[in-house]
Formats: structure tokens, sequence, C-alpha cells
């Protein structure tokens, strides 16, 4: 943990690991998901646009070493020399033959600076194959495997259209953590359905499995995405800043402190965000989750119980299920 964080930080946690700056690298290897191509679905799921958070740069031609180029050296002139997380990231990263995977993940393993690959994918899309191909890359490189949870409800997920389950997200897992990988789970808050209960059951379960860290982050309505018809019907509303930054404290002092904290703002783009506007500030959004803490005199970690007593998994159990209805449930602001 930091000194000055109240969260165990992505930035601090790759200082101390190799003892220089490290930056990620966002790549678009020009894949596309199962749930968008017809496979599982071709809607994908409710807050996804046809775009699946990718940077468009394959469709524009450059190759995986054009995008590494280019990002690195704006990067450099920023901050001065950094070593590199190739950080695919748009759509579904495992989801192809394993020979093209293999060529990919080594063209971007083999620009100069790059020190690990991080992948983000799907839960049904780790087949054994391609686990131990990161596996092997894993053994001399860092390697993270970025799942996609969301949460830790089926009602949710179901809600969401992810087109799986949470057993197949503790399934996949298990599988990557015994094989040595990394594990980051992306979550987020605010969901349609889901109020404080919920996001602190997915906090306690997401605290009982074999992660190195988790991405939360708040949902934001994007142009062409379900969730915008349901926002311009009156389906839908984003959390307030203020119901963000109480949630995001509350979610943080239930995971366990081990856990790297990767991100705690979205990206969106901005010509594509429809709401919330205030999340463009992301200045602001941080402080304010640092004053949240200090005003509490907590951490990240705080209310975590002792999993050794804990069954991560019996407050899911316990709850009822979420509201029926696209509309998020009132938010427990005050606690
Ligand atoms: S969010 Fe990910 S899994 Fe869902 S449709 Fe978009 S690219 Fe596919």
């Amino acid at each position: 943990m930091t000194g000055e964080l109240p969260y165990l930080d992505l930035r601090t946690h790759l200082q101390r690991r190799f003892g220089r700056r490290v930056q990620k690298i966002a790549l678009d290897a020009g894949f596309t998901c199962p749930n968008r191509d017809g496979t599982l679905g071709v809607g994908g799921c409710l807050y996804c646009n046809a775009r699946g958070s990718g940077t468009g740069a394959f469709r524009r031609g450059l190759s995986l070493t054009a995008q590494l180029e280019a990002a690195a050296a704006g990067l450099t002139r920023r901050y001065g020399p950094c070593a590199f997380i190739a950080y695919f990231q748009g759509f579904t990263n495992t989801y192809g033959p394993v020979e093209r995977l293999r060529a990919l993940y080594e063209e971007a393993l083999a620009f100069p600076g790059v020190v690990g690959l991080s992948v983000g994918t799907r839960p049904d899309c780790v087949p054994d194959e391609v686990l131990e191909l990161l596996a092997g890359y894993a053994r001399t490189r860092l390697v993270w495997l970025e799942l996609g949870l969301q949460s830790a409800h089926d009602a949710t997920l179901q809600r969401l259209n992810r087109g799986h389950d949470v057993a197949c997200f503790t399934e996949a897992v298990h599988r990557a953590a015994a094989r040595g990988l990394e594990v980051v789970a992306h979550v987020i808050l605010g969901l349609p359905g889901e109020g404080r209960e919920e996001m602190l059951a997915t906090a306690r379960y997401l605290g009982g499995l074999p992660l190195q860290g988790v991405k939360p982050h708040l949902l934001y309505v994007v142009q062409g995405s379900g969730l915008a018809g349901l926002y311009a019907a009156g389906e839908y509303q984003p959390l307030t800043e203020e119901e963000f930054v109480t949630l995001t404290v509350d979610f943080l002092e239930h995971l366990p402190p081990h856990l790297v904290i990767h991100r705690l703002t979205g990206d969106p783009h901005p010509q594509e965000l429809v709401a919330p506007r205030w999340c463009l500030n992301k200045n602001r959004m941080l402080a304010r989750l640092r004053q949240e803490f200090a005003q509490r005199g907590s951490r990240q970690g705080s209310r975590w119980p002792n999993p050794a007593a804990e069954n991560a998994l019996a407050p899911l159990r316990s709850l009822a299920p979420p509201p029926a209805g696209g509309k998020a449930a009132p938010q427990d602001a005050g606690s």
C-alpha cells in the first residue's frame, strides 16, 4: 500500500515490481467477439457498442508494431524512459486460433521495452490451450489475464446479455490460476437492477478468488449501446458522482488489501459518451475518492473479513434477486 493512496494502485504496484515506470499501451488486434459475431449473439452486452472498447487502429491498417511504436514514442516524450505492457484491449483477445494468438502476442512481446502482456477477454473464451500459451510467457514475463465479470449475480449478467454466468467466471479464474497466471477481474458499478448490497456481494465474491487485481469502474452510457436505448426511454439512470464515490469506497473497503486496483475510472470516448458527463473529469473523481477515504479514516480492505472465516459465496446465496426492470435500484449513499 502506498503511503499516499488508501488503496493499492497499479502504478505503485508496477513501480515496486519493476523498479521503474511501466505504462500500458492499449492495442487493437482486430478481434471480434462471440457475443457480436453470432456465435453467442449479435447484439453484444447491454453497455457495449460496435467498437467493443477498441481504438479502431486495426481497421485503419495499423499493425501491432506500428501501434506500439506510436504509443511508446508519445509515452517516452511525456515520461522519459519507461517500460511497457502490451494491452490487448478491444473485443475478445483470445478469440481465435491459437497460432494466430501466438503470432500476435509474440509480435507485441518482441517490441523493445515491452515487459509483459495484458490480455482482455471473456471467461468463456479461455480454452486450456490458450491458457497454456499464456502460461508459457508468464514464466519469463508479466502476463495478466483480464476477465470480464461485471457482476457476481447471474440475474444481472442475464440482464446485461453477457452470455455467461458467474460459475463460468469462477471456473476460468481457477483454471488460469492453477497454471500460474495472474487474473484481473473487470467489474462495473451502477448496473441496472443493482444496489449497494449486490455490489458489495460482488466485492466479497472477488475476495474469495485467487485474483491478482480488480478493475472496477462506473457504468456509463455510450452511443449505439442497448443501454443508450434504455437511457433515452428513461429506464436507466446512471449513478450520480456522489453515489459513485460512496459506492466505490464501500466496494474497495470490502476487497482484500492485497488485490491491485488496476483502474477506478473508465475511459469513455467523449464523442460517444451519452451520460454521465461528469465521469470525463477523472482527476476530480480520483480526488473525491481520496477525500471520502480520508473522511471515513478507512482504506482498501478495512471491511474485508478474515477470508479463512468467510465463505465468500454465502452473501450471494442469501441475497434476494435484484428487482426486475432496467432501473438502478436506490443507492444507500450514506453508508
Ligand atoms: S463488452 Fe466485450 S464481451 Fe460484451 S459484447 Fe462488447 S466486446 Fe463482447
